[in-house]
């Protein structure tokens, strides 16, 4: 799944999760990482292709903002950017904080066209790809082995923030831009239960993390969930994920979690906060083509009619 770390479990899970993310199952790295395609195999475009169109947005008077970036072996900087068109925002798009999960950064970057009009009417602070180390090297977290936006430290659970990008990512949402109360969150991510042999989900599909008061009866998370349920991956109504978390109809309701979704709901009081998982049996199963169009249909109900 998901998420920055996992509770309610007594062990923290980003720890217990990060043996197997270290495996990268063979990804070879190329120079010139920033432009060079993925070695995964599963059609991922370069980092540089998600952001080039991401920068369209440029020409609509949006503001590209390095929020921090990751530096590989060979010096090489990879830039973490933030999109917006106005410092007061009202949606936030997230995507690619977990390198195996790459559907959710893709399809924000195709529907930077859509994002241009849609901010015509309101404040969007677009996140496409918060981990491009991890994307690029087909693993979860970034190269401090931490999740790039955990947020513990600021929910009271840890004295440090877990790593550099984890500080910058944070302080960028809660200080450099102002994401108004009853702001739209949508969390792109996707659960690649292969990493781990010993689990089990019980059928195949989607499933949602909704936060926020009275987040589950609000029209977006309402749309958001049948537009899931009429796509190639329908919720999963019933099951525990890797974490712990139990399935309710197809959702986890307020989990805590230490992850920017729960940052953004507790501390900016965002509502509904949701987060979109599909459940991958391998890195190209389902097909990823499959996968980004399913989530450019989830932008669609985010947006709403
Ligand atoms: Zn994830």
């Amino acid at each position: 799944m998901g998420r920055g770390g996992r509770r309610p479990f007594p062990v923290r899970p980003r720890e217990v999760a990060a043996a197997p993310s270290a495996d990268n199952h063979g990804v070879a790295l190329r120079p010139d990482e920033y432009h060079a395609v993925p070695g995964v195999g599963d059609g991922r475009p370069a980092i540089a292709d998600i952001h080039g169109s991401c920068d369209a947005l440029l020409a609509s008077g949006w503001r590209r903002d390095e929020i921090a970036s990751q530096v590989t072996e060979t010096g090489e900087s990879l830039p973490i950017p933030a999109y917006l068109n106005s410092t007061s925002v009202d949606r936030v798009l997230i995507g690619g904080i977990h390198g195996r999960e790459p559907a959710g950064a893709i399809a924000l970057a195709r529907y930077a066209g859509r994002l241009a009009e849609l901010g015509r009417g309101e404040g969007i602070l677009l996140l496409p790809l918060l981990n491009p180390w991890g994307y690029s090297r087909h693993l979860r977290y970034g190269p401090s082995g931490q999740s790039v936006s955990d947020s513990d430290h600021l929910l009271g659970r840890a004295e440090a923030p877990a790593c550099s990008e984890a500080a910058a990512i944070t302080s960028f949402v809660l200080d450099a831009v102002r994401v108004n109360p009853g702001a739209a969150v949508l969390d792109l991510h996707e659960d690649p239960v292969y990493e781990d042999p010993s689990y089990h989900l019980e059928g195949h599909g989607s499933y949602l993390y909704v936060s926020g008061d009275g987040a589950l009866d609000h029209p977006v998370a309402q749309r958001v969930y049948r537009c899931l349920e009429a796509s190639s991956f329908p919720l999963i109504k019933q099951g525990v994920t890797r974490f712990g978390e139990r399935l309710v109809e197809g959702v986890i309701v307020d989990t805590e979690d230490g992850s920017i979704d729960e940052l953004l709901a507790r501390k900016r009081a965002c509502c509904p906060v949701i987060t979109t998982e599909i459940a991958l049996q391998g890195e190209a199963t389902p097909p990823l083509a499959e996968r980004v169009a399913t989530y450019l249909g989830v932008l669609d109900a985010f947006f709403g009619p």
